[in-house]
């Protein structure tokens, strides 16, 4: 481990030591690339395997405000990456019974027994929603990660977050990640299309991206966030028999401010 690693000490988990200040200052996008680093080498150190002497690989480059964020969140403990390379956070659904930790959110994908690569849309993930109660204000209990059946019945997991109005009612923002802006624009293109087009099915509809129109048009949130590294756009969405329009807006509401 290097000198610079051995500094930061991020908490593993929620129940964790506290989090101890970065005593070598440098920026929020090495601090963010150094502890994913040290996470992804903890990971193989869990496992019994060794870590490939590449390193982790995080493309696209982490950008300045989401790398901010991402910090913002660890510090005032939204999140940790846990040792088996799992987001443990409140934000997530709660663990199955019985088990004391969350599965759903894993940072560095399997792909073969010595290989793992990073879920970069899940860094981007974690950041926007610290930003939804760190920057936006929003209550920790109202902003969800990876929304599911308790959230959004049978549209669960249809968007990356949410801010409902109330435990399975109606949103106020849905907002969905993407790690490159090309995936973001082929998203909303697609999702507009879909609410233009009004209440289809899936299997008529061709779109890769339709669930996402689907939870819209069940759901009538007010907004919708599109996220990727770099770029945030909001969305009103403006509902019309079946349809619904995607405008875009300056940002989306702070809290208390709808
Ligand atoms: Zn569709």
């Amino acid at each position: 481990m290097s000198p610079a690693a051995q500094s930061l000490q991020y908490p593993s988990s929620r129940s964790a030591v506290p989090f101890e200040p970065i005593h070598v200052l440098s920026s929020p996008v090495h601090d963010v690339e150094t502890y994913l680093n040290a996470r992804y080498r903890q990971v193989f150190q869990t496992l019994g395997v060794e870590a490939p002497a590449t390193g982790l690989k995080i493309a696209p480059l982490l950008d300045e405000r989401e790398a901010q964020d991402f910090l913002a969140g660890l510090r005032a403990g939204l999140f940790s990456i846990d040792d088996r390379g799992y987001a443990q956070s409140e934000l997530l659904p709660a663990s199955p019974a019985g088990q004391d930790r969350q599965k759903i959110f894993m940072m560095f994908w399997h792909t073969d027994a010595e290989k793992r690569v990073l879920f970069r849309e899940g860094v981007c993930q974690l950041a926007a929603a610290s930003a939804l109660v760190l920057e936006y204000g929003w209550p920790r209990d109202q902003v969800r990660l990876e929304p599911n059946k308790a959230d959004l019945g049978g549209y669960a997991y249809g968007v990356d977050l949410i801010v409902p109005d109330r435990p399975g009612g109606r949103g106020v923002i849905f907002g969905e990640v993407k790690a490159s802006a090309s995936a973001l624009a082929t998203l909303m293109s697609e999702i507009a299309a879909c609410g233009a087009q009004g209440e289809h099915d899936k299997s008529t509809c061709g779109r890769s991206q339709h669930p996402k129109a689907a939870v819209c048009l069940a759901k009538r949130p007010d907004f919708f966030w599109a996220v990727c590294p770099g770029t945030r756009k909001a969305f009103q969405i403006s509902f019309n028999d079946s349809a619904m329009a995607f405008v875009e807006t300056d940002d989306i509401p702070k809290f208390g401010a709808v």
